[in-house]
């Protein structure tokens, strides 16, 4: 565990005037604890920090982290008990939880449990922590980034017009985990011509063909942090209104990472990049948000969207991805993922998107 990400959460437990602050969200469990398991939860306060887990992870909890007492439960997930006891043993009045990942009937039964606490619901406190990487996390997610990069130029020789998307998907996967990729940081998107109007489509039966678009958004997964990069491609010749929809929206994605930089709003970065397209007549077909952070989770904060009047935090990792989608058609959608600074941004993805025609 990092003593300063413990630090920063202990300032804003504290801000918040709660007694302690229970984390059950993985992926904020893993990053206040290192603890890596399935099952578990934080309960922190502003002396003690604890992991509670079960049989299976007694050994691995302690390992992970080392900064928490470990307190076992005796049932998968039967917190309730465990916290009966410790709540009241460490004086602990007001208790903040995570609105977000808690069900409805979870949030029951532990009113019932601690029935004389008062139990506060709380939204983002860790994630607000997470928006801003440190320097270990930078490092993991190059590395993640840079085996997105390398599998995709491994796999470009192999693309045929008669390769199947999901052929294609599979070999990228193949090429990303034997790169050191611990597993994809989402289903692979493979989508040939209308496919592709599709933007989350999957890689299904067909062929990537000639003379129309193939969109490839993939990312590798690296000790837990994840990558993300789109680059679309036609096979054979491109026609004229691929020539232009792709330099739209190239242009688009260049302009807003040209200008990008920490203290812009979610709102004003989306609208770099969707401005220009509306200008060129496309604006009805970019119907998504310019981009998204990226770290423990795929899609997590700051968010590059319309309506986001919050800054983007020095230190952000977010995906800046714009797209045109035309209906019987398909797509076009470039995406690159940038460490935003006070200046400006620095483009951590490598892979070329200049020339998006493959000869065959
Ligand atoms: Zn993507
Ligand atoms: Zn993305």
């Amino acid at each position: 565990m990092s003593e300063q990400r413990l630090a920063a959460l202990r300032s804003r437990i504290a801000q918040a005037e709660l007694d302690g602050l229970l984390v059950s969200s993985p992926a904020n469990r893993r990053y206040i604890s290192g603890f890596t398991g399935s099952a578990g939860l934080l309960l922190i306060t502003a002396q003690r920090a604890a992991l509670l887990s079960d049989f299976r992870y007694r050994t691995q909890g302690a390992q992970e982290a080392p900064a928490c007492e470990f307190h076992m439960v005796h049932q998968t997930n039967a917190y309730g008990a465990l916290l009966a006891e410790l709540v009241p043993a460490w004086g602990l009045r007001r208790l903040g939880f995570e609105a977000a990942p808690m069900s409805y009937l979870e949030y029951r039964r532990l009113c019932d449990w601690l029935k004389a606490v008062e139990l506060v619901p709380t939204e983002g406190i860790v994630e607000e922590l997470r928006q801003s990487k440190d320097r270990a996390e930078i490092e993991l997610l190059r590395r993640a980034i840079a085996i997105t990069d390398e599998a995709l130029a491994a796999t470009l020789p192999l693309i045929r017009p008669t390769m199947r998307e999901r052929e294609l998907a599979w070999e990228l996967e193949k090429a990303m985990r034997e790169r050191g990729a611990e597993g994809v940081a989402f289903e692979i998107i493979v989508a040939a011509g209308p496919n592709g109007a599709r933007p989350h489509a999957r890689a299904g039966d067909d062929l990537l063909g000639t003379g129309r678009p193939v969109v490839i958004d993939c990312g590798a997964r690296y000790k837990g942090y994840h990558a993300d990069m789109t680059r679309t491609f036609i096979l054979g010749e491109a026609d004229e209104q691929f020539e232009r929809i792709y330099r739209i929206v190239l242009e688009a994605q260049e302009r807003a990472e040209r200008n990008i930089k920490a203290g812009i709003s979610g709102n004003a970065a989306d609208a770099l990049a969707r401005d220009y397209i509306a200008e060129q007549g496309y604006g009805e077909a970019f119907g998504h948000s310019l981009g998204h952070g990226v770290g423990l989770e795929i899609h997590e904060g700051p968010w590059l969207r319309r309506g986001v009047e919050t800054p983007v935090p020095a230190g952000a990792v977010v995906s800046v991805e714009p797209g045109i989608y035309l209906e019987d058609w398909g797509g076009v959608r470039i995406e690159d993922l940038v460490l935003v600074g006070d200046e400006g941004v620095e483009i951590l993805t490598g892979s070329p998107k200049q020339h998006p025609v493959i000869p065959c």
